[in-house]
């Protein structure tokens, strides 16, 4: 069995609904099981020009489980459910029901284009960083160090729901 940390972000629809979907869905996956699920902040939408305050506004947490999946096969549970609750994939990073990054996956680190671990921009996420401090306060983000000190650099604003 490997831990893995999944983050979760809404900004489109009926957002609580999307990821108490979502989390029974990954509940109920064989082979995954669920250690933790954060507590939810709200945070502002980012697009590759920095903060839109214009965009709806994201949900994010995190979920960390235990799989005896390997990372590809997660992947594919993760797109599925993203597929399940309405996501479409238009434009990168564009608005969504849902997304569901793996951020960490047993201390894995691989270059893959469909699956680089860890993700590559969970480090200088607070949207990330905080909600899994909340329930895993001496995890360590490989090759980045403590999650702790990521976090207290991290400088995008959350606000706990
Ligand atoms: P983003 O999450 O960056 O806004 P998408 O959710 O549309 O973008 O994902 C784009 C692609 O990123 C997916 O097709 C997936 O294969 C790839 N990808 C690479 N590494 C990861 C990862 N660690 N977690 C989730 N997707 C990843
Ligand atoms: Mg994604």
């Amino acid at each position: 069995m490997t831990r893995a940390v999944i983050a979760f972000g809404a900004n489109l629809g009926d957002r609580e609904a999307t990821i108490a979907s979502a989390t029974r869905a990954l509940a109920e996956t064989p082979g995954v099981q669920l250690v933790a699920v954060s507590p939810v902040y709200e945070t502002a939408a980012i697009k590759h020009s920095g903060v839109d305050p214009v965009a709806p506004g994201y949900l994010n947490g995190v979920v960390i489980v235990e799989t005896a999946l390997a990372p590809l096969d997660l992947l594919d549970v993760l797109q599925a459910v993203e597929a399940e609750n309405g996501r479409v994939r238009t434009e990168h990073w564009g608005d969504r029901t849902l997304d569901l990054d793996l951020i960490d996956f047993g201390g894995v680190v691989s270059a893959d284009e469909r699956l680089e671990l860890p993700h590559p921009r969970a480090w200088q996420r607070a949207f990330v960083l905080q909600p899994w401090l909340d329930v895993d306060p001496d995890a360590v983000l490989p090759g980045r160090g403590t999650i702790a000190e990521l976090r207290r650099v991290a400088h995008d604003e959350v606000v706990r729901r």
